[in-house]
Protein backbone atom coordinates (compact mmCIF):
# COMPACT_ATOMS: atom_id res chain seq x y z
CA UNK A 1 0.00 0.00 0.00
CA UNK A 2 1.34 3.13 -1.10
CA UNK A 3 1.51 6.23 1.48
CA UNK A 4 -0.39 9.34 0.67
CA UNK A 5 1.63 12.76 2.25
CA UNK A 6 -0.01 13.70 4.90
CA UNK A 7 -1.37 17.51 5.08
CA UNK A 8 1.01 20.30 5.69
CA UNK A 9 1.85 21.15 9.13
CA UNK A 10 0.81 17.18 9.88
CA UNK A 11 3.61 16.43 12.88
CA UNK A 12 5.46 12.93 11.90
CA UNK A 13 3.40 10.02 12.17
CA UNK A 14 4.37 6.69 13.13
CA UNK A 15 4.46 3.87 10.80
CA UNK A 16 1.13 2.28 12.11
CA UNK A 17 -0.71 5.49 12.27
CA UNK A 18 0.12 5.90 8.25
CA UNK A 19 -1.30 2.74 7.97
CA UNK A 20 -3.89 3.74 10.01
CA UNK A 21 -4.49 6.80 7.69
CA UNK A 22 -4.59 4.48 4.71
CA UNK A 23 -7.59 2.43 5.77
CA UNK A 24 -9.24 6.08 6.73
CA UNK A 25 -9.14 7.10 3.46
CA UNK A 26 -9.88 3.76 1.83
CA UNK A 27 -13.29 3.36 3.78
CA UNK A 28 -14.37 7.23 3.16
CA UNK A 29 -13.62 6.52 0.12
CA UNK A 30 -15.91 3.02 -0.50
CA UNK A 31 -18.26 3.50 2.08
CA UNK A 32 -18.84 6.77 3.60
CA UNK A 33 -18.91 9.26 0.69
CA UNK A 34 -21.32 7.38 -1.39
CA UNK A 35 -24.10 7.91 0.70
CA UNK A 36 -23.26 11.47 2.60
CA UNK A 37 -25.44 13.65 0.76
CA UNK A 38 -28.47 11.56 0.75
CA UNK A 39 -27.98 10.45 4.70
CA UNK A 40 -27.76 14.49 5.02
CA UNK A 41 -30.44 15.63 2.94
CA UNK A 42 -32.85 12.61 4.11
CA UNK A 43 -31.43 13.20 8.08
CA UNK A 44 -30.51 9.31 8.37
CA UNK A 45 -27.58 8.09 10.45
CA UNK A 46 -26.52 5.02 9.11
CA UNK A 47 -25.63 2.59 11.96
CA UNK A 48 -23.80 -0.22 10.04
CA UNK A 49 -21.22 1.78 9.02
CA UNK A 50 -20.56 2.61 13.24
CA UNK A 51 -20.28 -1.74 13.13
CA UNK A 52 -18.04 -1.35 10.04
CA UNK A 53 -15.46 1.31 11.64
CA UNK A 54 -15.77 -0.80 14.44
CA UNK A 55 -14.28 -4.24 12.71
CA UNK A 56 -11.48 -2.17 11.05
CA UNK A 57 -10.33 -0.92 14.50
CA UNK A 58 -11.28 3.07 13.83
CA UNK A 59 -13.32 3.94 16.98
CA UNK A 60 -10.48 2.86 19.87
CA UNK A 61 -9.22 6.55 19.76
CA UNK A 62 -7.13 7.15 22.93
CA UNK A 63 -9.05 4.44 25.00
CA UNK A 64 -6.29 2.27 26.36
CA UNK A 65 -6.51 -0.98 24.82
CA UNK A 66 -6.86 -2.76 28.82
CA UNK A 67 -10.68 -1.17 27.89
CA UNK A 68 -10.61 -2.71 24.07
CA UNK A 69 -9.27 1.02 22.81
CA UNK A 70 -6.47 1.42 20.22
CA UNK A 71 -4.37 3.42 22.75
CA UNK A 72 -3.29 6.10 20.35
CA UNK A 73 -1.14 9.36 21.07
CA UNK A 74 -3.77 12.82 21.00
CA UNK A 75 -1.83 13.49 18.04
CA UNK A 76 -2.23 10.42 15.68
CA UNK A 77 -6.03 10.40 17.05
CA UNK A 78 -6.78 13.94 15.61
CA UNK A 79 -5.02 13.35 12.29
CA UNK A 80 -7.68 10.20 11.72
CA UNK A 81 -10.82 12.45 13.07
CA UNK A 82 -8.96 14.93 10.11
CA UNK A 83 -9.19 12.36 7.14
CA UNK A 84 -12.27 11.35 7.80
CA UNK A 85 -13.89 14.74 8.45
CA UNK A 86 -12.92 15.88 4.86
CA UNK A 87 -15.14 13.01 3.75
CA UNK A 88 -18.49 13.53 6.27
CA UNK A 89 -17.36 14.91 10.18
CA UNK A 90 -20.25 12.94 11.85
CA UNK A 91 -17.95 9.94 11.03
CA UNK A 92 -15.71 11.44 12.45
CA UNK A 93 -17.67 12.53 15.42
CA UNK A 94 -18.49 8.68 15.57
CA UNK A 95 -14.50 7.81 15.73
CA UNK A 96 -14.26 10.15 18.60
CA UNK A 97 -17.04 9.08 20.41
CA UNK A 98 -15.50 6.58 22.77
CA UNK A 99 -12.38 8.42 23.38
CA UNK A 100 -14.41 12.24 24.08
CA UNK A 101 -18.05 12.52 24.64
CA UNK A 102 -18.58 8.90 25.47
CA UNK A 103 -16.11 7.17 26.57
CA UNK A 104 -13.28 10.43 28.46
CA UNK A 105 -15.42 11.08 31.52
CA UNK A 106 -15.70 6.75 31.96
CA UNK A 107 -12.47 6.49 31.46
CA UNK A 108 -11.39 9.26 34.10
CA UNK A 109 -14.09 8.74 36.53
CA UNK A 110 -15.74 5.46 35.78
CA UNK A 111 -15.12 1.89 38.07
CA UNK A 112 -13.39 -0.61 37.04
CA UNK A 113 -16.19 -2.63 36.24
CA UNK A 114 -18.07 0.35 34.06
CA UNK A 115 -15.09 0.65 32.40
CA UNK A 116 -14.83 -2.75 31.63
CA UNK A 117 -18.46 -3.64 30.77
CA UNK A 118 -18.69 -0.44 28.15
CA UNK A 119 -15.50 0.48 26.79
CA UNK A 120 -14.57 -2.46 24.81
CA UNK A 121 -18.47 -2.49 23.50
CA UNK A 122 -18.22 1.30 22.88
CA UNK A 123 -14.38 0.70 21.05
CA UNK A 124 -16.43 -2.29 18.99
CA UNK A 125 -19.39 -0.40 17.95
CA UNK A 126 -21.66 -2.54 19.66
CA UNK A 127 -22.94 0.61 21.99
CA UNK A 128 -23.70 3.98 21.37
CA UNK A 129 -23.99 6.56 24.14
CA UNK A 130 -25.70 9.84 23.98
CA UNK A 131 -23.87 12.56 26.02
CA UNK A 132 -27.14 14.51 27.58
CA UNK A 133 -25.26 17.96 29.30
CA UNK A 134 -27.59 20.72 27.50
CA UNK A 135 -30.91 21.78 29.27
CA UNK A 136 -33.44 24.11 28.00
CA UNK A 137 -32.02 26.36 30.48
CA UNK A 138 -28.35 26.04 30.62
CA UNK A 139 -26.38 25.84 27.49
CA UNK A 140 -23.32 27.49 28.31
CA UNK A 141 -23.66 27.86 31.74
CA UNK A 142 -23.38 23.62 32.63
CA UNK A 143 -23.50 24.23 36.94
CA UNK A 144 -27.27 26.09 36.24
CA UNK A 145 -28.45 22.41 35.58
CA UNK A 146 -32.15 21.92 37.17
CA UNK A 147 -32.30 18.29 36.43
CA UNK A 148 -32.55 16.46 39.87
CA UNK A 149 -31.59 13.18 41.41
CA UNK A 150 -31.91 11.87 44.89
CA UNK A 151 -30.57 8.71 46.21
CA UNK A 152 -33.51 6.05 47.50
CA UNK A 153 -31.69 2.61 48.86
CA UNK A 154 -29.58 1.71 46.42
CA UNK A 155 -30.93 3.43 43.56
CA UNK A 156 -31.35 7.17 42.51
CA UNK A 157 -34.72 9.08 40.81
CA UNK A 158 -33.94 11.50 38.14
CA UNK A 159 -36.51 14.56 36.99
CA UNK A 160 -35.69 16.70 34.41
CA UNK A 161 -34.99 17.49 30.93
CA UNK A 162 -32.14 18.08 28.42
CA UNK A 163 -31.99 19.50 25.14
CA UNK A 164 -30.30 19.51 21.70
CA UNK A 165 -28.30 15.71 22.36
CA UNK A 166 -26.53 13.85 19.86
CA UNK A 167 -27.40 10.36 18.08
CA UNK A 168 -30.59 10.18 20.55
CA UNK A 169 -31.84 8.25 18.00
CA UNK A 170 -29.70 5.36 17.89
CA UNK A 171 -28.49 5.42 21.01
CA UNK A 172 -28.26 2.28 23.42
CA UNK A 173 -27.60 4.41 26.99
CA UNK A 174 -27.86 8.51 27.91
CA UNK A 175 -24.92 9.41 29.82
CA UNK A 176 -26.55 12.03 31.75
CA UNK A 177 -26.14 14.77 34.58
CA UNK A 178 -28.09 15.84 37.42
CA UNK A 179 -27.95 17.74 40.78
CA UNK A 180 -28.54 16.73 44.55
CA UNK A 181 -29.34 20.31 45.31
CA UNK A 182 -30.16 23.34 42.85
CA UNK A 183 -28.15 25.97 44.86
CA UNK A 184 -25.40 23.81 45.33
CA UNK A 185 -23.48 24.65 41.66
CA UNK A 186 -20.69 22.31 40.19
CA UNK A 187 -20.26 20.25 43.77
CA UNK A 188 -23.72 18.67 43.30
CA UNK A 189 -23.78 17.42 40.17
CA UNK A 190 -23.49 13.70 39.90
CA UNK A 191 -23.35 11.59 36.13
CA UNK A 192 -25.68 8.49 35.22
CA UNK A 193 -25.45 5.88 32.80
CA UNK A 194 -29.92 5.63 31.89
CA UNK A 195 -30.17 2.79 29.57
CA UNK A 196 -32.46 3.87 27.13
CA UNK A 197 -35.70 1.70 27.49
CA UNK A 198 -35.94 3.01 31.43
CA UNK A 199 -39.26 3.43 32.47
CA UNK A 200 -39.98 7.62 32.72
CA UNK A 201 -36.85 7.83 29.63
CA UNK A 202 -38.50 10.06 26.63
CA UNK A 203 -36.29 10.69 23.77
CA UNK A 204 -37.60 13.14 21.08
CA UNK A 205 -35.88 13.70 18.22
CA UNK A 206 -35.69 17.54 16.20
CA UNK A 207 -36.37 17.35 12.82
CA UNK A 208 -35.09 20.09 10.20
CA UNK A 209 -31.98 21.35 11.51
CA UNK A 210 -28.93 23.70 10.02
CA UNK A 211 -26.38 21.09 9.45
CA UNK A 212 -25.04 17.98 11.43
CA UNK A 213 -28.34 16.38 9.59
CA UNK A 214 -27.23 12.82 9.59
CA UNK A 215 -27.30 12.63 13.53
CA UNK A 216 -30.55 12.93 14.89
CA UNK A 217 -30.56 15.73 18.20
CA UNK A 218 -33.06 16.16 20.10
CA UNK A 219 -34.74 16.05 23.62
CA UNK A 220 -34.26 14.16 26.78
CA UNK A 221 -37.19 13.90 28.77
CA UNK A 222 -36.37 12.22 32.40
CA UNK A 223 -39.40 11.67 34.42
CA UNK A 224 -39.31 9.85 37.41
CA UNK A 225 -36.66 7.96 35.75
CA UNK A 226 -34.59 5.11 38.71
CA UNK A 227 -31.01 3.72 38.15
CA UNK A 228 -29.52 1.74 40.05
CA UNK A 229 -26.80 3.43 41.98
CA UNK A 230 -23.78 1.11 40.35
CA UNK A 231 -25.18 3.36 36.91
CA UNK A 232 -23.37 6.35 38.57
CA UNK A 233 -20.03 7.19 37.06
CA UNK A 234 -18.12 8.53 39.57
CA UNK A 235 -19.21 9.65 43.22
CA UNK A 236 -21.72 11.73 44.33
CA UNK A 237 -20.60 15.57 43.15
CA UNK A 238 -17.71 14.12 40.23
CA UNK A 239 -20.51 14.31 37.40
CA UNK A 240 -18.70 18.01 36.37
CA UNK A 241 -15.62 16.50 36.14
CA UNK A 242 -17.52 14.32 34.30
CA UNK A 243 -18.89 16.41 31.80
CA UNK A 244 -15.57 18.40 31.58
CA UNK A 245 -13.70 15.41 30.60
CA UNK A 246 -16.36 14.53 28.07
CA UNK A 247 -16.18 18.50 26.95
CA UNK A 248 -12.71 18.98 27.20
CA UNK A 249 -11.53 15.83 24.76
CA UNK A 250 -14.40 16.77 22.41
CA UNK A 251 -12.76 19.81 22.10
CA UNK A 252 -9.58 17.98 20.34
CA UNK A 253 -12.64 16.01 18.32
CA UNK A 254 -14.47 19.19 17.20
CA UNK A 255 -11.24 21.08 16.40
CA UNK A 256 -9.81 18.18 14.09
CA UNK A 257 -13.56 17.33 12.37
CA UNK A 258 -13.30 21.31 11.52
CA UNK A 259 -10.60 21.45 9.93
CA UNK A 260 -10.84 18.07 8.05
CA UNK A 261 -14.42 19.90 6.49
CA UNK A 262 -12.04 23.18 6.22
CA UNK A 263 -9.70 21.06 3.85
CA UNK A 264 -12.09 19.72 2.01
CA UNK A 265 -13.60 23.16 1.39
CA UNK A 266 -10.03 24.13 0.16
CA UNK A 267 -9.31 21.32 -1.66
CA UNK A 268 -12.96 21.14 -3.89
CA UNK A 269 -12.07 25.20 -4.39
CA UNK A 270 -8.82 24.97 -5.88
CA UNK A 271 -9.70 21.90 -8.07
CA UNK A 272 -12.73 23.78 -9.29
CA UNK A 273 -11.02 26.98 -9.79
CA UNK A 274 -8.59 25.15 -11.87
CA UNK A 275 -11.33 23.95 -14.37
CA UNK A 276 -13.89 27.09 -14.39
CA UNK A 277 -13.21 28.93 -17.15
CA UNK A 278 -14.82 32.28 -16.92
CA UNK A 279 -14.17 34.84 -19.57
CA UNK A 280 -11.28 32.94 -21.12
CA UNK A 281 -9.45 32.34 -18.21
CA UNK A 282 -9.50 29.66 -15.25
CA UNK A 283 -10.91 31.61 -12.18
CA UNK A 284 -8.06 30.53 -10.24
CA UNK A 285 -5.94 33.06 -12.23
CA UNK A 286 -7.65 36.19 -10.72
CA UNK A 287 -6.39 37.51 -7.67
CA UNK A 288 -9.42 38.00 -5.65
CA UNK A 289 -10.22 34.22 -6.39
CA UNK A 290 -6.23 33.99 -5.23
CA UNK A 291 -6.98 35.86 -1.99
CA UNK A 292 -9.78 33.65 -1.03
CA UNK A 293 -7.12 30.76 -1.39
CA UNK A 294 -4.81 32.15 0.42
CA UNK A 295 -6.92 32.94 3.02
CA UNK A 296 -8.20 29.17 3.22
CA UNK A 297 -4.36 27.59 3.42
CA UNK A 298 -3.61 30.53 6.10
CA UNK A 299 -6.51 30.03 8.56
CA UNK A 300 -6.18 26.09 7.53
CA UNK A 301 -2.39 26.10 8.94
CA UNK A 302 -2.52 27.71 11.31
CA UNK A 303 -5.60 26.47 13.19
CA UNK A 304 -3.77 22.72 12.47
CA UNK A 305 -0.80 23.93 14.57
CA UNK A 306 -3.06 24.94 17.01
CA UNK A 307 -4.72 21.56 16.96
CA UNK A 308 -1.29 19.58 17.05
CA UNK A 309 0.08 21.63 19.30
CA UNK A 310 -3.53 20.98 21.96
CA UNK A 311 -3.07 17.46 21.60
CA UNK A 312 0.62 17.38 21.63
CA UNK A 313 0.37 18.89 25.38
CA UNK A 314 -2.70 16.71 26.48
CA UNK A 315 -0.17 13.80 25.33
CA UNK A 316 2.32 15.53 27.52
CA UNK A 317 -0.58 15.17 30.75
CA UNK A 318 -1.50 18.06 30.65
CA UNK A 319 -5.00 19.63 30.54
CA UNK A 320 -4.18 22.43 28.48
CA UNK A 321 -7.90 24.27 28.84
CA UNK A 322 -6.42 27.24 27.01
CA UNK A 323 -4.84 25.34 24.05
CA UNK A 324 -8.43 23.77 23.90
CA UNK A 325 -10.10 26.78 23.47
CA UNK A 326 -7.51 28.30 21.39
CA UNK A 327 -8.31 24.96 18.77
CA UNK A 328 -11.66 24.71 18.88
CA UNK A 329 -12.71 27.95 18.33
CA UNK A 330 -9.84 28.57 15.81
CA UNK A 331 -10.41 25.80 13.92
CA UNK A 332 -14.46 25.88 13.96
CA UNK A 333 -14.19 30.04 12.84
CA UNK A 334 -11.62 28.66 9.62
CA UNK A 335 -14.09 26.26 9.10
CA UNK A 336 -16.63 28.37 8.84
CA UNK A 337 -14.50 31.42 6.64
CA UNK A 338 -13.32 28.37 4.39
CA UNK A 339 -17.16 27.14 3.54
CA UNK A 340 -18.11 30.54 2.80
CA UNK A 341 -14.98 30.78 0.61
CA UNK A 342 -15.61 28.06 -1.21
CA UNK A 343 -19.45 28.60 -2.23
CA UNK A 344 -18.43 31.97 -3.47
CA UNK A 345 -15.70 30.43 -5.65
CA UNK A 346 -18.31 27.35 -6.90
CA UNK A 347 -20.54 30.08 -8.01
CA UNK A 348 -24.20 29.14 -8.45
CA UNK A 349 -23.17 25.30 -8.07
CA UNK A 350 -21.96 25.90 -4.99
CA UNK A 351 -25.18 26.03 -3.15
CA UNK A 352 -25.90 22.69 -4.99
CA UNK A 353 -25.78 19.71 -2.66
CA UNK A 354 -23.65 17.99 -5.41
CA UNK A 355 -21.05 20.34 -4.54
CA UNK A 356 -21.02 19.05 -0.88
CA UNK A 357 -19.73 22.55 0.05
CA UNK A 358 -23.23 23.90 0.97
CA UNK A 359 -23.28 21.22 3.40
CA UNK A 360 -19.83 22.07 4.51
CA UNK A 361 -21.61 25.56 4.92
CA UNK A 362 -24.37 24.71 7.08
CA UNK A 363 -22.25 22.11 8.95
CA UNK A 364 -19.52 25.11 9.89
CA UNK A 365 -21.95 26.99 11.77
CA UNK A 366 -22.68 24.11 13.89
CA UNK A 367 -19.20 23.84 15.18
CA UNK A 368 -19.03 27.38 16.11
CA UNK A 369 -22.05 26.65 18.62
CA UNK A 370 -20.90 23.04 20.06
CA UNK A 371 -18.32 22.33 22.38
CA UNK A 372 -18.71 25.55 24.06
CA UNK A 373 -19.82 28.71 21.79
CA UNK A 374 -17.04 30.40 20.43
CA UNK A 375 -18.36 33.45 22.31
CA UNK A 376 -17.26 31.71 25.64
CA UNK A 377 -14.28 30.28 24.26
CA UNK A 378 -12.94 33.64 23.01
CA UNK A 379 -13.50 35.61 26.34
CA UNK A 380 -11.69 32.36 27.95
CA UNK A 381 -8.53 33.18 26.08
CA UNK A 382 -8.66 36.58 26.42
CA UNK A 383 -8.76 35.73 30.30
CA UNK A 384 -5.48 33.60 30.19
CA UNK A 385 -3.96 36.54 28.06
CA UNK A 386 -5.06 39.21 30.82
CA UNK A 387 -4.05 36.75 33.99
CA UNK A 388 -7.49 36.52 35.25
CA UNK A 389 -7.47 32.86 34.26
CA UNK A 390 -4.43 30.46 34.99
CA UNK A 391 -3.24 28.21 32.50
CA UNK A 392 -3.76 24.73 33.96
C1 LIG B 1 -26.26 19.98 16.29
C2 LIG B 1 -26.05 20.11 17.75
C3 LIG B 1 -25.64 19.00 18.49
C4 LIG B 1 -25.50 19.09 19.87
N1 LIG B 1 -25.18 17.97 20.58
C5 LIG B 1 -25.13 18.02 21.95
C6 LIG B 1 -24.93 16.84 22.71
O1 LIG B 1 -24.74 15.74 22.17
N2 LIG B 1 -24.95 16.94 24.07
C7 LIG B 1 -25.16 18.13 24.71
O2 LIG B 1 -25.16 18.15 25.93
N3 LIG B 1 -25.35 19.28 24.01
C8 LIG B 1 -25.35 19.25 22.65
N4 LIG B 1 -25.58 20.40 21.92
C9 LIG B 1 -25.83 21.65 22.63
C10 LIG B 1 -24.66 22.61 22.58
O3 LIG B 1 -23.57 22.11 23.31
C11 LIG B 1 -25.18 23.95 23.12
O4 LIG B 1 -26.05 24.45 22.14
C12 LIG B 1 -24.09 24.93 23.42
O5 LIG B 1 -23.43 24.54 24.60
C13 LIG B 1 -24.60 26.34 23.58
O6 LIG B 1 -25.65 26.36 24.50
P1 LIG B 1 -27.02 27.14 24.13
O7 LIG B 1 -27.44 26.69 22.78
O8 LIG B 1 -27.96 26.95 25.27
O9 LIG B 1 -26.56 28.63 24.04
P2 LIG B 1 -26.62 29.76 25.18
O10 LIG B 1 -25.83 29.33 26.35
O11 LIG B 1 -28.04 30.14 25.39
O12 LIG B 1 -25.87 30.95 24.44
C14 LIG B 1 -26.48 31.61 23.31
C15 LIG B 1 -25.47 32.60 22.76
O13 LIG B 1 -25.24 33.63 23.74
C16 LIG B 1 -23.88 34.05 23.67
N5 LIG B 1 -23.24 33.78 24.98
C17 LIG B 1 -23.60 32.87 25.92
N6 LIG B 1 -22.74 32.86 26.94
C18 LIG B 1 -21.81 33.80 26.67
C19 LIG B 1 -20.64 34.26 27.35
N7 LIG B 1 -20.26 33.73 28.53
N8 LIG B 1 -19.91 35.22 26.76
C20 LIG B 1 -20.29 35.75 25.55
N9 LIG B 1 -21.36 35.33 24.88
C21 LIG B 1 -22.12 34.39 25.41
C22 LIG B 1 -23.22 33.24 22.54
O14 LIG B 1 -23.26 33.98 21.34
C23 LIG B 1 -24.10 32.00 22.46
O15 LIG B 1 -24.02 31.37 21.17
C24 LIG B 1 -25.71 20.33 20.53
C25 LIG B 1 -26.07 21.47 19.78
C26 LIG B 1 -26.25 21.36 18.41
C27 LIG B 1 -26.66 22.58 17.63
Amino acid sequence: MTHQAVAPGDPALDHSTKMMLDTVRDVAAGRVAPGVIERDREERFDRGLVRELGQLDLLGGIVPTEYGGTGLSHVAFSALLQEMSRTDHLMGLVMSFPSGLAGAGLLQYGSEEQKQEFLPRLCRGELIFSAGVTEPGSGTGVADMQTTCRREGDHYVIDGAKTWISLIDVCDYVLTFATLDRSGGRGAVCAFLVPRDTPGLTLRPFKNKLGFRGVATGEVFLEGVTVPAANRVGEEGQGYGVAMAAVETGRLGVASRALGLAQDCLDRSTAYARERIVQGQEIGRYQLVQSMVTDMVVGIDGARAMTYDYAAKRDEGLRARREASLAKMHASDVAMSAATAAVQIHGAYGTHEEYHVARHFRDAKVFQIVEGQNQLHRSMVAEYALGYRGAA
